[in-house]
């Protein structure tokens, strides 16, 4: 064996080495092939642009165990995603398709005013935005995979420019905020994307004041997590946010409640449901006579959910109410619940639940279920409206949502 040889094979040992004690204390699960090419910096970057919110197959919380990565390689860009290790293997996959779908990707935002000292004409309100938590894009260069989420964000005129661009004053064109009395949205026109957050006090001020607000797009930061100005700070100068100015098209209603009747096809119902030692709130998936016997409507809502009988754990009766069955998928763990009403019988897909006295009374009921529906449906309720079958011990809304 030449010299060359030996030297060559210590080598490789040692990165082979270096890529095993990586792996050890990697945050998610990657298989070998991922490993090889991304290489421990490529794997750091992986680790810091990913964040285990929803699993990226069946759309629930990935929860504390270890995330698998599922890589798409589309051979110029690939997609890297989490899931939970049930749902999919760890694997890199050249299959010319996406794994990703995109109505399950999270999203979080935070507003929040950088203020200068001198004046207040400099002031900064900021809209912070991590569009995708459970998914990166990568870029094969000369030198290997890289994390460039951000750059299909800079295509649409935001730049990484550092702290400068925190002083951008020219308004980004295709992309426009709204203000109204719930908060503040940012739209990109031709994606029709779009983040939504709440806007208060000195921030909501600047932003009047201004006629506009600072976007800042990253994935390598979850604006949840934001304690101080340093940490956005420390992500402008290390170039891991896209920043632009977006001018303030308008402080009545934002895009989305705008037109929501426009679109009655993206509108879901929900039905929210409360009695004094139960909760729940879901979406309606199907609707059927309510003259049907128990264990017809039961063969009726087997077919409407359309999941093989034996991964349903059979249906039992909720102790406290004779018209209410629920399921669960030994899956997915989706729950579902199946009641009689003045409607007939409703076939819910269940997005929140409490068994037991809640506590909850009818206005923090219903930002219960807003939230529950936005995390676990991910829709977004424009409104409650109670239904008239209400009386003295339980109460239902119905709502309607447009998914996200
Ligand atoms: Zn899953």
């Amino acid at each position: 064996m030449g010299k060359g040889r030996r030297l060559r094979q210590r080598r490789q040992t040692t990165a082979d080495e270096r890529l095993g004690e990586m792996l050890a204390s990697y945050p998610f699960i990657v298989d070998p092939v991922t490993a090889t090419r991304l290489g421990p910096d490529g794997l750091a970057a992986l680790a810091r642009n990913l964040w285990p919110q929803d699993c990226q197959t069946c759309g629930w919380a990935l929860g504390a165990d270890r995330a698998t990565v599922a890589v798409s390689d589309l051979i110029v860009l690939a997609s890297a995603t989490l899931h939970h290790a049930r749902c999919r293997k760890p694997q890199w996959e050249t299959s010319g398709s996406m794994h990703s779908q995109q109505d399950l990707l999270s999203w979080t935002t935070q507003t929040f005013l950088l203020q200068a000292k001198a004046d207040s004409t400099d002031d900064r309100p900021i809209f912070l935005v991590n569009p995708a938590l459970e998914q990166t894009m990568l870029k094969c260069t000369a030198t290997g995979w890289r994390s460039n989420t951000i750059d299909s964000y800079s295509s649409l005129g935001l730049t990484r420019s550092r702290l400068e661009s925190l002083l951008a004053t020219e308004p980004v064109p295709d992309i426009s905020a709204h203000l109204d009395a719930e908060g503040i949205t940012v739209r990109l026109d031709d994606t029709g994307q779009s983040w939504n957050t709440g806007c208060d006090g000195p921030t909501r001020e600047a932003v009047k004041r201004l006629g506009g607000i600072l976007l800042a797009v990253t994935t390598a930061f979850d604006p949840h997590d934001l304690r101080e100005l340093g940490q956005f700070l420390t992500l402008i100068r290390a170039g891991e946010a896209a920043v632009g100015w977006v001018a303030l098209a308008g402080t009545g209603p934002g895009p989305l409640s705008e037109q929501p009747l426009a679109l009655p096809t993206a509108l879901n119902t929900f039905v929210l449901h409360l009695n004094l030692n139960h909760a729940f709130v879901g979406e309606l998936i199907a609707i059927t006579d309510g003259a049907l016997a128990p264990l017809d409507a039961q063969e009726w809502a087997q077919d409407a959910i359309n999941l093989p009988a034996s991964s349903l754990i059979g249906w039992r009766q909720t102790s406290n109410n004779l018209h209410t069955w629920h399921t669960i998928d030994s899956i997915s763990a989706k729950r579902f619940i199946l009641r009689k009403c003045e409607d007939g019988w409703q076939l819910i897909r269940v997005a929140g639940e409490i068994n037991g006295k809640h506590g909850l009374d009818r206005d923090t009921a219903r930002d219960w279920a807003t939230r529950a529906a936005r995390t676990n449906a991910k829709t977004r309720i424009i409104n409650w409206l109670p239904t008239n079958s209400n009386d003295d011990v339980s109460i239902t809304f119905h709502g309607s949502g447009i998914p996200r």
